[in-house]
């Protein structure tokens, strides 16, 4: 039987993929260091599932309204008034299963066949194909490392076309760490107003911040474009939920309505354990996450002064959440047995086969002279899979 084109034209999340295969070497006995995917390899916090236990002690354990439940819908408002200075009414929020999720519904709701989405390169792998699933065409837009890797106005406005529909930004950066200044974002958000394009900007890592950044809003930078505009944020990376699959959005309620509708077509409502779980976690303290991010402060530094050492490789010091995407360009062309290791998925098998290092190829995020690096993972993982890395990359000639 042939598939359908949709599905053809897509491909797997390299991400998952990735983590998937270390998975299974790993059950098969083999040793390997994970810097695969984004996942905090923390416990989700305690009181965290205390909630969910109790969620299903007393039988919350049936359908519940399709784009949330009051209680968490009223705490997600709060955090965004808190994080974003901004009031939303309860039908301007979704919560779906995961953040994925919400794009894929928004994706649904908003494009036609053909409508453009602009996508500043290097993205997170799964923006293309869900933007491909909804019949839509993604226009990427390279950055450069001298710009921390970060969308300027005149190349947004160079990308807009009368097809343009939405523009993704996502800061803290999956996969560059790279953050926008309150400055940067006021001039996209005027190329934004004066097109009248709706964007989404993809919150999920804006409580992993280090030291010396502050992290602001495209909401914060010019109030004006929220009519434009879509939040997204969720559990899984703040509070180390990612199997727990609660993802929310905010925007203008027609939009948030019609994602709704598309929701109750598909999933129905978000895991309503789950979703209690959710509300335990934006209510409760929150000393776990400021825990977590201290650990991924002295990941950071590490995996940086590591880095360093390494004569062949540059990198833009990430500001925010656990990736490093460095650039190992200068390997390319090398030889191994023989074999000339021609990219970043050649580089990656390489380091697969030979050190055993589970990592994500550059080209899955539209910069092929990258590799990505989680740095989620243990200190104990981090300073072995160095020693790893140093070890099979001098032996490429
Ligand atoms: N967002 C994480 C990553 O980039 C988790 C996996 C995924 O859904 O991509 O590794």
């Amino acid at each position: 039987m042939e598939l359908s084109k949709r599905v053809q034209s897509i491909k797997p999340s390299a991400t998952l993929s990735i983590n998937a295969r270390a998975k299974e070497l790993k059950a098969s006995g083999v040793e390997i260091i994970n810097f695969g995917v984004g996942e905090p390899d923390f416990p989700t916090p305690h009181h965290v599932k205390e909630a969910a236990i109790k969620a299903i002690k007393d039988n919350f354990t049936r359908y519940t309204p399709v784009g949330g439940i009051p209680e968490l819908k009223n705490a997600i408002i709060e955090q965004f008034k808190r994080d974003y200075g901004e009031s939303y009414e309860p039908g301007e929020i979704i919560v779906s299963c995961g953040g994925k999720h919400c794009i894929y519904n928004l994706a649904q709701a908003i494009l036609n066949d053909d409508d453009e989405v602009i996508i500043p390169a290097p993205y997170w792998v799964s923006y293309p194909d869900i933007i491909r699933l909804a019949g839509g065409r993604s226009v990427i837009v390279h950055t450069k490392e001298e710009d921390g890797f970060k969308l300027r106005p005149e190349k947004l406005e160079e990308a807009i076309t009368p097809r343009t529909r939405l523009l993704i930004l996502n800061s803290p950066s999956n996969p560059t760490g790279s953050v926008y200044s309150r400055k940067e974002l006021e001039d996209l958000a005027d190329v934004i107003i004066k097109h009248r394009i709706y964007v989404l900007t993809d919150d999920i890592y804006n409580k992993i911040i280090f030291e010396g950044t502050s992290w602001v809003s495209i909401l914060h930078a010019n109030p004006e474009v929220k009519e434009f505009t879509f939040v997204l944020n969720g559990v899984s990376k703040t509070y180390s939920m990612t199997g727990w699959r609660i993802g929310y959005m905010a925007g203008p309620d027609p939009i948030i309505s019609a994602c709704t509708k598309i929701q109750s077509q598909s999933t129905s409502n978000p895991n309503s354990i789950a979703q209690m779980a959710a509300v335990a976690a934006l209510n409760g303290p929150q000393d776990d996450v400021e825990r977590m991010v201290n650990a991924f402060a002295k990941r950071r530094e590490y995996f940086l002064r590591r880095l360093e050492e390494l004569k062949h490789v540059t990198f833009y010091p990430p500001q925010g959440a656990f990736y490093i995407f460095p650039n190992f360009s200068a390997y390319y062309g090398k030889k191994y047995n023989g074999q000339v290791i021609l990219n970043s998925l050649d580089l990656t098998s390489y380091l697969m086969e030979e050190a055993k290092i589970a990592l994500v190829p550059g080209s899955a995020f539209g910069d092929d002279r990258c590799l990505r690096f989680s740095y989620a993972t243990s200190m104990k993982t981090i300073e072995k899979g160095i020693d790893k890395l140093e070890a099979a990359l001098s032996m490429l000639l």
